[in-house]
């Protein structure tokens, strides 16, 4: 089966009807056993030390042969893309591409010429692939389910992000996963509810710290939200499968981001935002509007590359945290 690499969240399902098996390079990346020397490593080949952790990541995944061939996503993800597709391209490693529309106007048939590309460059169409979609909406049904158990703090913010997070490829194998999660949501089900009192969203790119989430709930927060993590399962449950897509937040603009964090502010009763912005990301400059347009307190945290949080950030949430403490409890 030929293993298909992807640089962030694209229609999976078209994957899946070519008969490749999906893989997300970015959780091949943060899962390896030493994500650091993948960063060595794309540096030692040349890759500037002002580029994103994730870029440098996926790099060294894709040309040590961890899939056969890669979409890459040009519209919609990160400029870095652009390059780094060039990058396998010269190195003869067959890529597709496939874009989110900018502009808000005509998003909807934008998509659908996407999709139909993406399907015919993997060699299927789109209505092959609407029998991987009754597939993929039974997980994606329990996803919800699983996003409702966090906000019931009967799941823990940790397993909510590495859940969601896993969904952009379901770990390459979708009936392990949906076993994985049957099991997850059974033992959630059965739980008392977190009695921790701060109620925490935590905003951005996932983060590259592998300790935030034990750190917040030692501290007694509960993260009630993970706001891309969510998106990149997709959970829109629009009837059209393509405009779920289209409602899809991330690869548009931070007014669309922001009318989704503004909504689950409310329903989730957040108390207080935290924004993770990675090292050399352009989307650190959207910290900005979101600040002025959001109602509960922000604390912005910058991650650079893996490992656990810093000790300067570490003394800020502790800060943020007790702040929130003061104010709420
Ligand atoms: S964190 Fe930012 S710069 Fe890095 S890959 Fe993601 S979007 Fe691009």
């Amino acid at each position: 089966m030929k293993r298909i690499g992807f640089t962030t969240t694209i229609p999976v399902e078209l994957v899946m009807a070519s008969g490749g098996a999906p893989c997300d390079l970015n959780n091949v990346f943060i899962t390896s056993e030493n994500p650091s020397e993948y960063i060595d490593f794309a540096e030692s080949e040349g890759l500037p030390r002002n580029i994103c952790a994730w870029i440098k990541g996926i790099y060294t995944a894709v040309v040590r042969g961890a899939v056969d061939e890669v979409i890459a996503v040009t519209e919609g993800d990160c400029s870095n893309s652009h390059a780094l597709a060039e990058l396998f391209m010269e190195q003869g490693i067959p890529v597709h591409s496939f874009a989110y529309p900018f502009g808000k106007s005509d998003r909807l048939s934008f998509l659908k010429n996407e999709f139909e590309g993406l399907a015919s460059s993997l060699g299927t169409t789109v209505g092959v692939a609407m029998e991987s979609v009754k597939r993929t909406d039974r997980v994606r049904s329990k996803l919800r389910e699983l996003d409702r158990l966090t906000v019931e703090g009967r799941v823990t913010g940790f397993e909510n992000h590495i859940t969601l997070v896993s969904s952009t490829d379901f770990n390459g194998d979708i009936d392990t996963y949906e076993k994985e999660l049957d099991a997850l949501l059974y033992d959630a089900r059965g739980r008392e509810p977190s009695t921790n009192s701060i109620r925490i969203g935590v905003l951005g790119v996932p983060t590259i710290f592998d300790d935030i989430y034990a750190f917040l709930e030692e501290r007694g927060a509960q993260v009630v939200f993970n706001e891309i993590q969510r998106q990149f399962s997709i959970p829109s449950t629009n009837p059209d499968y393509i405009a779920r897509y289209a409602e899809y937040t991330y690869p548009y603009d931070v007014f669309t981001r922001l009318e989704d964090i503004q909504k689950q502010v409310e329903e989730r009763k957040i108390h207080g935002l935290i924004h993770y912005v990675q090292s050399f990301c352009y989307r650190q400059m959207q910290d900005i509007t979101m600040r002025k347009h959001l109602d509960v307190p922000v604390l912005t945290v910058e991650g650079d590359g893996p490992g656990g949080i810093d000790s300067r950030t570490r003394i800020r949430v502790e800060s943020f945290l007790e702040m929130l403490e003061a104010k709420h409890v």
